[in-house]
């Protein structure tokens, strides 16, 4: 017998981790727990097997420099075995949102007025938020109005399971991720339930796969289509049209060391084949050193006109290690190119901007439409600042039924539990204005259910609970909106006992939805 069809009737590599899931799975995944372990161990291996050929990968925080060699220290992606229950009404509340959330975005941005004084006091205490102020008040003084406004936005949700409700958790402007490899996975999923695998020839496989399907009840037109990747690359593309020069390239600004590339590649893939539309990738470092701002405000970097800007880095104080980088922000921002997202868009997706435009009667003052107003609050979760003291009060008395949120994203900042009480202690004995830098945040529990995560080529078996985020694209041409759509979505789940929930920060794995 050969090695391979050794490994392929015997998969090697899955010691599979056993948690207690009696109970508290939802229907009709709850069977997982009945599904024969041979049968698991070989739908696992066929699941790796397809991640590796289909790219859904990242680079492996084992292997040095693995983020920035491509095609060097790969490892697949963390991803579910099988989609995650979703209620159909919930998705469909969801995705409805996404239009609305775009057209909020883009107007809360043309009011520089109310991202800084809503900021005013967190610039204080936050050097990051300051340093993202400061540029936005020097465009404010210059009278630069963006003409083109590209929005790539994920608004994300959690369903509360006492009060059936679905509950915005931010709302992200700037390198929302996970619109590539995100679509993956639901590819993964339906192939797995179809159990189509002729091309590579595992018969025995493809028949126990379908079984599995029929076994479960598992329907993959139940599992929404997924189009976030090209969703993403047509407005990217729209938006290199309206800058109109063919010469210009779309540039994206990445982290030197970033380990989700491939998610940034099926992109920048998408958009040559899709659109013949070269993309570039520079670090904010190398724009500093290679930019170019001419007189009418055209941007070159390293002699190469610039059409549209697209960050997948600078939204975290690590991508500005030094003055260089805030000059690149700077310098960008000036320009006429199309930056996705302008200093504007990205201050409106911040945490303390949603907790104000949470506040009575904030919405009214950007959206007419009244349905639209009664449709976003209902998925407000409660959102406090620090100085509302009787909140304070509940949560050092309450902390787990909140998170403390400072003015950060890519994950791993949140403060939960015990750590809430104290740190809202620490802060009122301080008396000092640092309780400006955070939020308070109802904390919100979905339901969670039993799942297999696939981590580093190992099966582990968990209850877990989900967090749906839903892309969104926008774009304006002064008065004109071209776009404004609901573009596919992420669907991320974490070990429910894991307070937080990003993927590349390895806290959660990438999901697809199950409609019941
Ligand atoms: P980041 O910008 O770091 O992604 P988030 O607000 O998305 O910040 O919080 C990170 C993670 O923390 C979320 O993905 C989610 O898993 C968890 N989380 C955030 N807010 C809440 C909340 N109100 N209730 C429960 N979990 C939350
Ligand atoms: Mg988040």
């Amino acid at each position: 017998m050969s090695q391979l069809s050794a490994a392929a009737s015997c998969p090697p590599i899955l010691p599979l981790k056993h948690g207690d899931i009696e109970g508290t799975a939802t229907l009709p995944l709850s069977d997982y727990h009945a599904i024969d372990q041979q049968l698991l161990h070989k739908i696992a291996y066929d699941a790796l097997v397809w991640s590796s050929l289909h790219g859904l990968v990242t680079g492996d925080k084992s292997v040095e420099r693995s983020g920035s060699v491509p095609g060097v220290g790969l490892v697949h992606a963390p991803f579910t075995l099988f989609p995650a229950s979703f209620p159909r009404s919930h998705w469909k509340q969801a995705c409805e949102l996404a239009p609305v959330f775009n057209e909020l975005v883009d107007r809360v941005s043309q009011d520089g007025e109310f991202l800084q004084d809503s900021l005013s006091r967190t610039k204080k205490v936050d050097e990051f938020t300051s340093r993202l102020l400061d540029i936005h008040s020097k465009m404010l003084e210059l009278n630069k109005k963006e003409g083109i406004c590209l929005g790539l936005h994920r608004s994300d949700y959690m369903l509360d399971e006492q009060s059936k409700a679905l509950l915005q958790i931010e709302l992200n402007t700037i390198s929302s991720s996970f619109a590539g490899l995100g679509g993956l996975v639901t590819e993964l999923h339906k192939k797995l339930i179809i159990g189509r695998h002729h091309h590579i020839g595992w018969f025995l496989l493809r028949n126990m796969l379908s079984h599995y399907g029929e076994l479960l009840g598992l329907n993959s037109d139940r599992i929404p289509s997924n189009t976030a990747c090209n969703q993403f690359v047509d407005a990217l593309a729209k938006a290199w049209c309206e800058y109109n020069d063919p010469r210009a390239v779309i540039m994206f600004v990445v982290q030197a060391d970033e380990r989700n590339m491939y998610d940034q590649h099926m992109l920048s893939l998408a958009l040559r084949e899709r659109h013949h539309i070269t993309s570039v990738r520079k670090t904010l470092a190398q724009i500093d050193q290679e930019a170019e701002l001419l007189p009418d405000g055209k941007l070159f970097v390293d002699g190469q006109a610039i059409a549209v800007i697209y960050f997948r880095a600078g939204y975290t104080p690590l991508d500005y290690p030094s003055e260089s980088e805030w000059r690149a922000r700077l310098l960008m921002e000036k320009s006429s190119a199309i930056k996705c997202p302008s200093i504007s868009y990205h201050l409106a997706g911040t945490k303390k901007i949603q907790q104000e435009l949470a506040k009575p009667g904030v919405l009214e003052r950007y959206l007419e439409n009244k349905d639209d107003i009664v449709k976003l609050r209902k998925c407000f979760a409660g959102l406090w600042s620090l100085d509302e003291s009787d909140i304070t009060k509940r949560a050092i008395e309450r902390p787990e039924l909140f998170v403390m949120k400072p003015q950060r994203e890519g994950g791993g900042n949140n403060i939960y539990g015990g750590a809430v009480r104290d740190t809202l202690i620490k802060l009122q004995k301080a008396g000092s204005q640092e309780d400006a830098a955070y939020i308070l945040m109802q904390r919100i529990f979905p339901t969670s259910f039993a799942t297999f995560i696939m981590r580093s080529g190992c099966c582990h078996k968990n209850h877990a609970i989900s967090e749906l985020g839903i892309f969104g694209t926008y774009l304006r041409n002064r008065d004109k909106v071209i776009l404004n759509e609901q573009s596919g979505y992420l669907m991320r789940t974490k070990i429910s006992s894991s307070d937080e929930g990003g993927v590349a920060a390895g806290f959660a794995a990438l999901d697809s939805v199950y409609l019941t």
